[in-house]
């Protein structure tokens, strides 16, 4: 069995893994590699070929492709080795990477920090027990945007989407475009799941009507989808009696959720937050288990591939110092709290002595949306050392809390740090 050697090991190669590697080669590690299943660095993006990337992190408005070539290329130039087409099968808290291809066989990759970057998946037909039979033509978003901008064929031509996740609103405006009827977006929640820029730009412009409160009852067809039944819920999801619609159509696409890829973390003993469904992670992206990091989705689903990237940097620095013996140590932490129409909130500890070196972020979702003008406050330790006023806060879009230097005096001795987003008094 071939035994590589590496400073640090990045796992996946979609723009959380390749904006770690490039951190840790700027940070002054000397051998880096991204092991990458996939023929080709990039990750999803090379399968979202809309723009919308980049703004943030490059200034330009990038489609997918090319948001991810750009930092494909750079880790290449910067030496960074692609080990493609190369399947991590085992990681081991030793820090032993045992990986497959075609080429070499069974490869042992040994590392002296490693970040995991798997991206995450979308959560399947299964996971929904919808009633029905089972024919063909039902798809998650994500594999219908694969089959039209990579593999070139379109899945049917009249389409419902079950659940209003980004990825569901962006192929109601994609199919829209190759032709397709989109006859309507059903989500069961009272609110939108996804970014409000996807439900005017994909939706709104394109006529496609979203109906909130809604979900899918039963798929009718023998060999191929022939319609659906929509029906109406109440407050607590039961569908409404007499609210039911048969809505023809030969495709019915789920866009319902996106599930952190941790496999590989689990097996390693990783401690893993039940929540966001990723690690716990600290405010270098370090998990529970010393020289191992996470970068980019299998972290929790961010709402854009900016923040992906800026995470990323921040889990590949990490690597490299504790690959290089720099990290720092004696290190402790305060844990971040999700309070009042919290959810979560990442990292989930905090080293207070962090903040000398620069500003911190957290980032959170909130539960419940509010539409009008809302305090973000965190305290520590009950008392209020930083807030913010948002004009609005919804569930599909993250909230960012920006802790500044001056921040260390109050946090060096806290034990927790309570974020809450409350209307305010
Ligand atoms: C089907 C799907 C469609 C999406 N569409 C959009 C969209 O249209 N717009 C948008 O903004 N976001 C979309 N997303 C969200 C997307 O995950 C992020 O936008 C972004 O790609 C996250 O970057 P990442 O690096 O964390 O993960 P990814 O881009 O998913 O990269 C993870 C990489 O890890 C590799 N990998 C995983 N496991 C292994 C292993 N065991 N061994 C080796 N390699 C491995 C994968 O092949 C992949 O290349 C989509 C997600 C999914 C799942």
């Amino acid at each position: 069995m071939k035994t590589l050697v590496y400073d640090v090991a990045v796992i996946g190669g979609g723009p959380g893994g390749l904006a770690a590697a490039i951190a840790a080669r700027e940070r002054g590690a000397q051998r880096v590699c991204v092991v990458e299943r996939a023929e080709e660095l990039g990750g999803i993006l090379q399968q979202c070929i809309h723009n919308g990337f980049g703004l943030e992190v490059l200034g330009q408005d990038l489609p997918g492709p090319a948001y991810a070539q750009h930092f494909g290329r750079r880790a290449c130039e910067l030496g960074v080795q692609p080990l493609l087409d190369t399947m991590v099968l085992e990681v081991t808290p030793q820090r032993r990477i045992f990986a497959t291809n075609s080429r070499e066989g069974i490869v042992e990759i040994q590392a002296g920090a490693i970040v995991f970057g798997m991206g995450c998946r979308e959560r399947p037909r299964g996971a929904l027990a919808i009633p029905g039979t089972r024919p063909a033509g039902v798809f998650t978003a994500g594999t219908a945007q694969r089959l039209v901008n990579i593999e070139g064929y379109m899945p049917g031509r009249r389409f419902v989407i079950l659940g209003s996740g980004d990825i569901g609103m962006i192929m109601a405006r994609r199919l829209t475009l190759e032709g397709a009827q989109v006859e309507r977006v059903l989500e069961i929640m009272p609110y939108l799941s996804g970014l409000k820029r996807n439900l005017v730009q994909c939706l709104h412009d394109y006529h496609i009507p979203l109906q909130l409160c809604h979900t899918v009852r039963e798929i009718k067809g023998d060999r191929r989808v022939e319609a659906v039944v929509a029906v109406a819920v109440d407050g607590g999801g039961n569908p409404i009696p007499g609210s039911e619609e048969t809505i023809p159509c030969d495709t019915l696409l789920l866009s319902v959720g996106l599930i952190p890829e941790n496999e590989l973390s689990r097996r390693a003993g990783i401690c893993m937050d039940a929540l966001t469904g990723g690690p716990i992670v600290d405010e270098g992206m370090g998990t529970s288990l010393p020289g191992f990091f996470a970068a980019g989705n299998v972290v929790h689903v961010y709402d854009l591939v900016d923040w992906v990237t800026l995470a990323g940097e921040v889990a590949g620095r990490s690597a490299a110092e504790y690959a290089l013996g720099q990290a720092p140590a004696h290190v402790r932490r305060l844990r971040t709290v999700a309070g009042d129409n919290v959810r979560y909130i990442v990292p989930h500890r905090l080293d207070a002595a962090s903040l000398t070196r620069g500003a911190q972020q957290l980032q959170l979702r909130v539960q419940q949306p509010v539409e009008e003008k809302v305090s973000v406050v965190a305290e520590a330790d009950g008392v209020e050392v930083w807030h913010k006023v948002e004009r609005y806060v919804r569930p599909g879009e993250m909230v960012t809390v920006k802790l500044a230097p001056d921040l260390y005096d109050p946090l060096k001795r806290a034990t927790e740090l309570k974020v809450s987003v409350r209307k305010p008094a």
